[in-house]
């Protein structure tokens, strides 16, 4: 393995400091700051030849130190919807999935921001394995960057940038993203960045559990659009489906939502609320819910529970999500239920988990002396 800094997904400082770093006049970083900046996030480029824009002296002196690589994509599955979801491996035993999900009017890139999971829902797939590690802000930002790569979403493909098929991005796979708030909070920056990938900060979501704390710096901080995975309008059922609400209630949970910046009937929370068979699908479930977060705009996305090998739950049917539904549409709030999509491949929400299973300290101690890199983060 190559042990070049790669310069995708710093931060523009990061990136500056990093020039600086290896013998670029100060005078000029900003301005190659800004060209690589145009290549790695307009042009897509992964080797310093293809950025025309520098000097040959210059490119030759930067590949010397520098990476512009992306991860190894382990697997690349198209479900019978259209549906991808790809198996990317950051390093040996370091595996999270992304998903991508073409509708009519749009195209939604799902990404994971930690490999596994702390929380374990008891409904997700996910939470069933356990955390290996936080994703580091270049590994998230570079899901993007593959899904652009085989979706051939560059220029040099051909595409020109209103027939962009990545139109929204939502945190939404694997991991709870307040737990990595710093990494996430970078990554998000850098993909809503409007000289570079140029996504704006309202077409990117960011799902929480509910780590209540870190709502308002998510607010000041990043300002994306807010998910929350509420899933019940009462604690003794939160409390078993959603552990972490017995460190965080529901009271908690929403007064952060509505303190949280910029609300507006335009910019909404989203409330996911997954269908659980006699669990939280009654029609007296749907009332409380709609009385609960009453004065917050906000919207309730009603999610099919994605069944998977061992889950204690089932889904609710079809003709009572309808009613439930229903009931939280004539309370003013709009309902959509989420079609679910690529079950083939595994890939639909909650379905996702890599085979990465956390290894003892003392073999990754070991791994890394001999690999002579000390700076992996832990
Ligand atoms: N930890 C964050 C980000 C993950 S988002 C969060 O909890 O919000 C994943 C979404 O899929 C969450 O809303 C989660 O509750 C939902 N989900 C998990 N398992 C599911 C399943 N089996 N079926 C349907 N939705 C599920």
């Amino acid at each position: 393995m190559s042990t070049k800094t790669n310069l995708v997904g710093l931060t523009r400082e990061g990136l500056a400091q990093a020039l600086l770093g290896a013998g670029v006049e100060p005078k000029q970083a900003s301005m190659r700051v800004q060209q690589l900046w145009n290549a790695m996030y307009v042009q897509g480029v992964t080797d310093f030849d293809g950025i025309t824009t520098l000097a040959k002296p210059l490119r030759q002196e930067l590949s010397g130190v520098f990476a512009l690589s992306r991860p190894e994509v382990v697997t690349a599955q198209v479900s019978r919807d259209g549906t991808r979801k790809w198996v990317i491996r950051f390093a040996p035993g370091i595996e999270i999935e992304t998903v991508f999900i073409p509708d009519e009017d749009r195209g939604t890139l799902c990404i994971s921001s930690q490999v596994g999971c702390t929380l374990s829902c008891r409904f997700c797939h996910t939470g069933t394995q356990k955390l290996v590690r936080n994703l580091t802000a270049a590994e998230i930002v570079s899901q993007v960057l593959v899904a652009r790569d085989d979706l051939k979403e560059w220029p040099r493909a051909g595409r020109n940038s209103d027939t962009r098929q990545i139109t929204n991005v939502v945190m939404m796979g694997m991991g709870e993203p307040l737990y990595n708030f710093e990494n996430v909070r970078d990554a998000i920056n850098v993909i809503a960045d409007g000289e570079g990938l140029s996504l704006s900060k309202r077409r990117i979501t960011l799902s929480t559990a509910g780590v209540v704390p870190m709502i308002p710096r998510a607010g000041d901080e990043i300002g994306s659009m807010l998910a929350i995975s509420l899933h019940a309008p009462r604690d003794d059922v939160r409390d078993v489906i959603v552990p972490l609400n017995k460190k965080y209630p529901i009271k908690e949970l929403l007064e952060a939502c509505r303190a949280y910046p910029g609300l507006s009937n335009a910019r909404r929370i989203t409330f996911e609320y997954v269908m659980l068979k006699g669990v939280n699908d009654s029609n007296a479930d749907a009332r409380e819910l709609v009385k609960i977060i009453r004065g917050i705009p906000a919207k309730i996305n009603l999610i099919p529970f994605n069944a998977w090998p061992g889950a204690p739950y089932e889904c609710s049917d079809w003709e009572r999500i309808e009613e439930f539904g229903e009931i939280v549409n004539r309370a003013g709030y709009a309902s959509p239920i989420r079609t679910p999509r690529g079950r083939d491949i595994m890939a639909a929400c909650g379905q996702l988990k890599s085979e990465s299973v956390k290894q003892r300290a003392s073999e990754r101690m070991a791994e890394l002396r001999s690999r002579d890199i000390g700076r992996m983060p832990s």
